[in-house]
């Protein structure tokens, strides 16, 4: 037997408590008592996004949502700015294709993060573009944007919306898109909400509703208003996905249990663990700044192939992590510390990866990696 542990920075592990309750049997989503679990998720995720606006639910995995984003607010020929600093910052710049949004894209070196005063300058050589659409922890890189300073630049424009794309970023580290102009911001299911995939989320201010009026970009499923208009009335367009609903209403009352500080400190302390683990045994993270505290992108030493230790962790000791995609295959591999994760996770991680590495040949000291992240824990 091997004992699996679930690493990936999406799907993420979930609570054996979720797992239970999405087990019950089936509810009608029309039945009288659907309602107000609805509400109740409502309420839970305003408070989760940190917003007074409302937070859109869809049965859909996270690009859903993404999509969404741009076929609501924008109209064919409409010019965007998408920064690709990774495979996700990729997708922005591929759906605005798919709608025939003009974008343009800052392409940022992957492993780095984007220049804010290079957003400035586009905004203000041409006031004409009507979104800015980035992600918050760029997950394929394991890198975090600055979303604070680019809001702050994107308020003064009244005719740009800010998109964040916060899907391993939202109840990881602190957003405030209501303060920090963020005027939609997205998440899933399966990534810090602790869920099986299947629920993406969009929490939309006025701003982004203004605009909504005179986008005439063709939607149908993904359609934010009529979305927004069933919402109200506690119900959904379509059959919402149930039982992932009822698994939300639980996965919201553990973290409002544990509070957001708490939340962000724990990933914060986790996230830096992980970093102090992989340089302990002598390796180096890709992220040359900026590391999201979702997930930690790790650089295959030189003569390695990162896709081997990703494999040989799963294969060998049951850990299922991540590898690299696009250019970045067998240059990196990343490892979760996302959602139902705590130190001992994170200890399982640093081992796997000392263990691997030492049998394919690399020169580390067993237990060095380790031995730092204990060093954290026990500091704190
Ligand atoms: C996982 C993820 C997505 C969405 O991917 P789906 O497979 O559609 O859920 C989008 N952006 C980021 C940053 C992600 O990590």
């Amino acid at each position: 037997m091997i004992k699996k542990y679930l690493l990936a920075p999406g799907p993420t592990q979930v609570p054996p408590e979720v797992l239970l309750r999405m087990a019950y049997p089936m509810v009608h989503h029309r039945a009288p008592d659907f309602g107000p679990v609805m509400e109740e998720i409502s309420e839970g995720l305003k408070w989760l996004f940190q917003t007074r606006n409302d937070v859109l639910i869809m049965a859909s995995s996270g690009t859903g949502a993404m999509e969404g984003s741009v076929s609501n607010f924008l109209s064919p020929g409409d010019k965007v700015i998408t920064v690709n600093g990774g495979k996700f910052g990729e997708r922005w710049g591929k759906i605005c294709k798919a709608y025939g949004v003009n974008a343009i894209e800052i392409k940022v070196e992957w492993g780095e993060s984007v220049d804010p005063a290079v957003i400035a300058g586009h905004l203000e050589r041409d006031p004409s573009i009507k979104g800015v659409y980035v992600q918050a922890s760029e997950t394929s890189t394991g890198v975090a944007h600055d979303v604070k300073a680019i809001g702050e630049i994107v308020k003064s424009y009244p005719g740009t919306i800010f998109v964040v794309d916060a899907i391993t970023a939202l109840g990881v580290f602190d957003i405030r898109p209501d303060e920090w102009g963020i005027d939609i911001l997205i998440t899933g299911s399966q990534k810090a909400l602790m869920l099986p995939p299947g629920l993406a989320f969009a929490g939309v201010n006025d701003k982004a509703w203004k605009m909504n009026e005179t986008a005439r970009c063709s939607r149908f499923y993904f359609d934010f208003k009529k979305e927004r208009e069933n919402l109200r009335k506690n119900t959904s367009a379509y059959t919402p996905a149930i039982s992932l609903i009822i698994g939300l209403q639980y996965v919201l009352k553990m973290l409002k249990e544990e509070g957001l500080e708490n939340i962000f400190a724990r990933h914060k302390l986790l996230a830096a663990a992980t970093r102090e683990g992989i340089k302990g045994f002598g390796l180096e993270l890709l992220p040359k700044s900026a590391p999201s505290d979702a997930v930690t992108a790790v650089k295959a030493p030189e003569g390695f192939d990162g896709q081997q230790i990703y494999k040989r962790l799963r294969e060998i000791y049951g850990i299922t992590a991540a590898g690299g995609q696009d250019h970045l295959k067998g240059k990196i591999f990343r490892i979760s510390h996302m959602g139902y994760c705590d130190k001992f996770d994170v200890i399982i991680a640093i081992s796997g990866v000392e263990m691997v590495l030492k049998e394919m040949g690399y020169p580390g000291e067993l237990g060095s990696g380790v031995r730092r992240v204990e060093e954290v824990f026990i500091k704190d």
